[in-house]
């Protein structure tokens, strides 16, 4: 199994705790077609369940070694300034969250898309 990057819907108790996302919560979600990109929420959606990023990092046996980050800002995602004052979104080093699954899981997780949540 190749390096693989995806992005998907999921829980984060500290999204809960701020209430997020919130209408126009900017996000940094990974996609197939764009990479990393910056993307702002149209309405607030389900407290808690905002996107996070995937990446693989490791498969042995019948298991996957992930890490994952929630992809909102001022939670898993920072900026800096540029020199030129814009802003570049980069996901924080301590947001990384060492994850196993078996390959079964992760494949099932590749392929659910929640086409009824939308942020
Ligand atoms: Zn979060």
């Amino acid at each position: 199994m190749e390096q693989a990057i995806i992005c998907r819907i999921g829980f984060c108790p500290k999204c809960f705790k701020a209430g997020r996302p919130y209408t126009d919560d900017r996000f940094y979600p990974y996609g197939s077609d764009r990479g990393f990109n910056l993307q702002f929420s149209v309405r607030q959606g389900i407290p808690g369940f905002v996107p996070f990023n995937y990446i693989v990092v490791e498969t042995r046996d019948d298991q996957v070694f992930l890490e994952r980050s929630c992809a909102m800002y001022n939670c898993g995602v920072d900026h800096i300034v540029k020199d030129n004052e814009d802003w570049d979104f980069f996901i924080k080093e301590e947001a990384w969250e060492k994850i196993v699954l078996s390959k079964i899981s992760w494949k099932a997780l590749i392929v659910w898309e929640d086409e009824y949540y939308r942020i």
